[in-house]
């Protein structure tokens, strides 16, 4: 349907070709790992950030969604750690999905240490993770609310913290959890490290880094988005009503690989999935109702490359991970340019390439070009050849009909506000009334007396 764009010139943009991960001070074990997982240079913010992290620096840093920030700061502690140093790590992430998420990475990137990675997260039964953290793992991933309960239990101490990590920081912020990070920085009195790290920076970041972080060093690597330049983005301009429609057209068509299909709310969520699966198509639902169970059985499925579809919600697809997502569509336009930014960074995970769909309906224009603006990209728009819209609903169609009466009434009583009383003679039209006589008054009844005009 359409050709990538921007597809070569990404190498640059997201990996600091030149350098190789030897070169940044990792050890044998790490690199090993590295070069099994299939990387083969570090990027931007890899490069910046570890040889820093080694020499014991704090940290804020600040890098797009998808530029690797987990092993720019869990390589460094990987690598400093020792068995002997239970509880040396203590990694806070928003949600429990993403601290899933690094979790596995970091076990990933460890897997030739000894170094043992257990995430702590609400949802899942806390007798699970207590026998967990009775071995002393060194390395521990968690949602703020847990560990926090954890540690009341004593049973998740932070007086061995050596390295402290705040991961997504301004999500942290936007879920509201500053006074518990605020709690748990301020509960570590011993020496410690502390790292940062953030899709953005905003002045509440920096005034946390300034009190808890010593000496920071301040990472800002503006390089152009990987997101931006890996993603293939369309728009399809579309009414609300035959976007199911349009949905299921896509899908069957395009047969994208794997595809995340983003809703506003959960009850969008639920419904389009119903729909889906009536149309045979097979995609199932997250969203935030659903209890820890069903989500990680959906997202086993996701990784091991059963499912096809996703129905999302925002919260729910927040660190959301898989590799493979081929295709983001953003069945509901979000507002919020920076949502439709981080959407579109679960495709094309570092380096690969993705496609991006946003349908957006007539009404909805200037957010598209909002997004546009603040994220400083340019969507395209497509136009599907075999796709016929519907019909237009009765329902619309007659609150159509009555929106462009009230218009014209508008109108009529705006021309006869701004026109001077036609008492004079200058008052008079020759042009649009021949005999030059100008109405005064609006007809008693027009249209059915269904017009509704602002009289004086
Ligand atoms: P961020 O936290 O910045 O959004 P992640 O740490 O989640 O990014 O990394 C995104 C993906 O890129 C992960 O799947 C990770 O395994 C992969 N990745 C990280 N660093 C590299 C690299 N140097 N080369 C290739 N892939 C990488
Ligand atoms: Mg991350």
């Amino acid at each position: 349907m359409t050709q990538p764009v921007g597809a070569d010139q990404s190498a640059n943009e997201i990996f600091e070709t030149d350098q190789t991960f030897e070169q940044l001070g990792l050890s044998p074990p790490l690199l090993r790992a590295i070069e099994e997982m299939g990387f083969e240079h570090p990027t931007h913010v890899q490069a910046q950030l570890i040889p820093l992290a080694l020499k014991g620096r704090d940290i804020l840093g600040q890098s797009k969604t998808g530029t690797g920030k987990t092993a720019a700061f869990g390589l460094p502690i990987l690598q400093s750690l020792t068995e002997e140093d239970a509880f040396g790590a203590l990694i806070l992430c928003p949600v429990r999905e993403l601290a899933i998420q690094v979790a596995h990475e970091l076990r990933n990137l460890g897997r030739h240490t000894n170094l043992k990675v257990v995430p702590v997260y609400g949802g899942q039964r806390m007798t699970v993770q207590i026998p967990k953290l009775k071995k002393n793992p060194q390395i521990i991933v968690g949602t703020p609310g847990r560990v926090m309960d954890f540690h009341r239990r004593g049973i998740l101490p932070y007086d061995q913290v050596k390295f402290a990590v705040l991961d997504e920081v301004d999500r942290m912020l936007d879920i509201g959890f500053r006074d518990d990070i605020r709690r748990i920085l301020g509960g570590m009195r011993q020496k410690h490290h502390t790292i940062l790290v953030s899709a953005t920076i905003m002045p509440e970041i920096e005034r946390l880094a300034g009190q808890y972080l010593d000496k920071p060093e301040f990472l800002t690597l503006e390089a152009s988005s990987l997101t931006v330049s890996q993603v293939e983005q369309h728009y399809f301009s579309i009414e609300r009503w035959d976007k199911n429609r349009l949905l299921v057209h896509l899908l069957k068509h395009e047969e994208p690989e794997l595809t995340l299909v983003f809703c506003r709310t959960k009850q969008t969520v639920d419904a389009l999935t119903d729909f889906l699966n009536r149309k045979k198509i097979e995609a199932h639902a997250i969203h935030g109702d659903l209890h820890q169970g069903k989500r990680n059985r959906v997202m086993a499925k996701l990784r091991s490359g059963e499912l096809s579809v996703l129905v999302a919600s925002d919260l729910a697809a927040r660190g959301l991970d898989v590799d493979d997502i081929s295709h983001v569509i953003n069945y509901d336009l979000p507002e919020d340019p920076e949502i439709y930014v981080h959407r579109i960074g679960r495709t094309a995970r570092a380096g690969r390439k993705g496609v991006a769909w946003t349908f957006v309906t007539p009404e909805q224009g200037h957010l598209l070009t909002n997004v546009e603006k603040v994220a400083n990209i340019q969507i395209d728009r497509s136009d599907y050849e075999d796709f016929e819209p519907g019909p237009v609903p009765q329902a619309v169609r007659i609150e159509r009909e009555r929106a462009s009466e009230r218009e014209a009434a508008a109108r009529v009583t705006q021309s006869r506000e701004t026109t001077a009383p036609p008492t004079t003679k200058e008052s008079k039209d020759d042009d649009r009334f021949p005999g030059g006589i100008v109405p005064t008054s609006m007809p008693s009844k027009r249209m059915g007396g269904r017009l509704r005009t602002r009289r004086r």
